[in-house]
């Protein structure tokens, strides 16, 4: 099992697959994808050398993130490929949901076992006004055909000053009967939006005390499931989650290592650097591989550092896939 040492276990791994994205959301890519190099993203051989070292390792859990990971054409074979990795027991997907009604049943065919779609708004007009894109209709049906399949859906919802009354009112009303948890996230800052995180950063804390004035709960959660907070509420189907990374202890139960879609090792979210794994992907040399996991792992920092405005080498998250 790779463990640090400040005794936190990492059994999941987040693996972005490509940074390419076609939403321009206001907080991540306002002004879209910006193509600065060439797109040598890992092949599907380089994963399944990848994955493999980490199921060793102990990972049992892989999220297959980007940029937009449904961009990828071999999608469903890259879960294919994961979920047929011997360790892995869970297999997830972050998108943007854009492609769902169109793929999902082939993801459910490959082995997908969950699914976080994000979803900032469910007005189709705020919808619009964040991500460029008119799909909250397209998101929605994607969303129930997923359900109807039997997958585990989680919805991520950044907390954005301008619509989160209107947010948190309109999610607690479509939780009454979906079956689905949907995690209020705290707008992180980045490299690239500092102006926009000062204008539009509100904290996760007064919307806890509303939820638990209406009578949430919070659910005690197991000590490796990661830093969400989760309420749930007997009249409620749906759930809500809170992550508030800015609070106190956050990085204490940090359970997952990041890897981008050129091969670089990230310890944190807000890491100074990516660490070059690409070499040994190539070669497809396991132990090596394994070995270097173990003696980077020694590097990794108690936290992110975020709250004294330090955002290591991350521009925006399309970079690595939140
Ligand atoms: N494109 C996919 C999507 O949007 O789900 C996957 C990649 S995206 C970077 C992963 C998650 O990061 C999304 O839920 C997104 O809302 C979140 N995210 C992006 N930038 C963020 C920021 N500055 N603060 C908080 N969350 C952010
Ligand atoms: Fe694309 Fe996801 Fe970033 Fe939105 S949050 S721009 S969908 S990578």
């Amino acid at each position: 099992m790779l463990e640090d040492k400040f005794g936190r276990r990492f059994h999941y791994l987040r693996l972005s697959i490509t940074d390419v994205c076609n939403f321009r959301c206001t907080y991540c890519l306002p002004d879209g994808y910006q193509c600065d190099g060439d797109r040598d993203f890992l092949s599907r051989q380089e994963i399944s050398v990848l994955v493999n070292a980490f199921a060793g390792l102990g990972t049992s859990k892989i999220r297959l993130t980007g940029g937009e990971p449904s961009l990828r054409k071999d999608l469903p074979q890259i879960i294919e490929q994961c979920a047929s990795t011997p360790g892995i027991e869970k297999v997830a997907i972050t998108s943007n949901g854009f492609k769902l009604p169109q793929m999902i049943q082939s993801w459910a065919d490959a082995g997908l076992s969950a699914l976080n779609i994000s979803m900032d708004s469910l007005d189709p007009r705020q919808f619009h006004a964040i991500t460029g894109h008119n799909k909250l209709e397209t998101v929605l049906e994607g969303i129930d055909m997923a359900l109807d399949l039997g997958i585990q859906v989680k919805i991520n919802s950044v907390l954005l000053k301008p619509y989160s009354d209107t947010m948190l009112s309109t999610a607690l009303n479509w939780l009454k009967d979906k079956p689905v948890t949907l995690r209020m996230i705290e707008l992180m800052q980045t490299g690239d939006n500092q102006p926009f995180f000062n204008d539009n950063h509100i904290s996760g804390q007064p919307i806890k005390q509303r939820l638990l004035d209406q009578g949430w709960g919070q659910i005690l959660r197991d000590k490796s499931a990661g830093p969400a907070q989760e309420f749930s509420h007997p009249d409620y189907t749906g759930r809500i989650g809170l992550i508030m990374p800015y609070s106190k202890d956050f990085c204490k139960s940090c359970n997952r290592l990041r890897v981008s879609s050129r091969g670089k090792l990230h310890l944190c979210l807000f890491a100074e650097q990516g660490l070059d794994l690409r070499p040994l992907l190539r070669e497809g040399d396991m132990n090596a591989l394994q070995q270097k996991l173990v003696t980077l792992l020694g590097q990794k920092e108690a936290s992110h550092w975020l709250d004294k405005g330090y955002t290591g080498a991350t521009q925006h998250l399309a970079m690595l896939g939140g």
